[in-house]
């Protein structure tokens, strides 16, 4: 973990993975798969690993919860590269990009309350679909709330490493979408996009429930000329109702279980052929096997439930 890195010294490495969590509670199972998944799948190519505070929201941030993940990553032997990212100090990046995009006439403010929006939209893939009212408004509106992207009308199509090719009809299934929101705090999608790109990240290893988000930052990405990842969505670990492993649906933290045994339970659920002879390796020796061993085309596509062993 060497200080104050940056992209070039990155690239020279060729591929460049990242882990970028938000720091909303302790890592659980769910969000140890995105760690194991993209730390294998960069390191098995040589690549670099960078981690990523995905703190912009800082009202739904728990206190300590930022070191807590760190230090629990550094349990599991996930050794990022370089100086960990944090996105609240990133403000004038994002700024920035706003700028571009507004220069560009390419957002517009949007004076619209949830509840305007929930009257005149219709359901999409992601939730209601903006109905498009304030578009004929470009530029910087008075009463603006948020600021929005305008979508293009043709389908936009990527193939994810994982999840094979996909289109999406944005204008209607996505709507235009904020990069800007009503509080003043940037969006996920901007500062995703932003961040990638200012760590020269190469391939975006993550959960599959952000799958609707990959379209966005395609967009955002060619809107702001800036280089396109790959793309490969990880199967969902979900418990026993069927729900997605999250802090909301009360996921055990992973911080002080047997991190051998959770590096094997990771890597059965993400379809690897662990063979018998590493049931009691120490996790050192299942690392070093997961990342000589890695094979992306054995990842399910399809989410599952699963009973995790603390
Ligand atoms: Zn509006």
């Amino acid at each position: 973990m060497s200080e104050s890195p940056d992209s070039t010294d990155m690239s020279a490495r060729g591929s460049v993975g990242r882990f970028a969590p938000s720091p909303t509670g302790p890592l659980h199972f769910g969000s140890l798969v995105a760690a194991i998944g993209s730390f294998v799948h960069a390191r098995a190519k040589g690549g670099a690993w960078l981690v990523r505070m995905e703190d912009v929201d800082k009202p739904r941030e728990m206190p300590g919860a930022a070191d807590g993940i760190l230090r629990t990553l550094e349990r599991f032997g996930l050794e990022w590269d370089g100086a960990v990212m944090y996105q609240s100090r990133r403000t004038d990046a994002y700024v920035q990009a706003l700028e571009e995009l507004c220069d560009r006439g390419l957002v517009y403010g949007c004076a619209c309350s949830r509840k305007d929006i929930a009257e005149h939209a219709h359901m999409g893939m992601d939730g209601p679909v903006y109905p498009g009212t304030c578009r004929g408004r470009l530029g910087r509106a008075r009463a603006t709330r948020a600021w929005r992207f305008v979508v293009p009308e043709q389908p936009v199509c990527f193939t994810d490493a994982i999840l094979g090719k996909h289109c999406f009809d944005m204008a209607r299934d996505l709507g235009d979408f904020v990069v800007r929101r009503a509080d003043g705090l940037f969006a996920y999608q901007l500062a995703v996009v932003v961040d990638d790109a200012g760590q020269g990240v190469t391939e975006v290893v993550r959960g599959a429930d952000l799958l609707l988000s990959t379209p966005r930052q395609l967009v955002l990405q060619q809107a702001l000329g800036l280089p396109v990842p790959e793309y490969a969505h990880l199967p969902l670990a979900l418990n026993e109702q069927g729900e997605k492993l999250s802090k909301q649906t009360l996921a055990p933290a992973v911080a002080a279980a047997d991190v051998a045994s959770l590096w094997r339970q990771v890597l059965r659920f993400l379809g690897q052929d662990l063979p018998a002879g590493l049931e009691r390796a120490p996790m050192r020796e299942l690392r070093t096997w997961a990342t000589r061993n890695w094979q992306p085309g054995r990842v399910p596509q399809h989410s599952s439930r699963v009973v995790v062993q603390l």
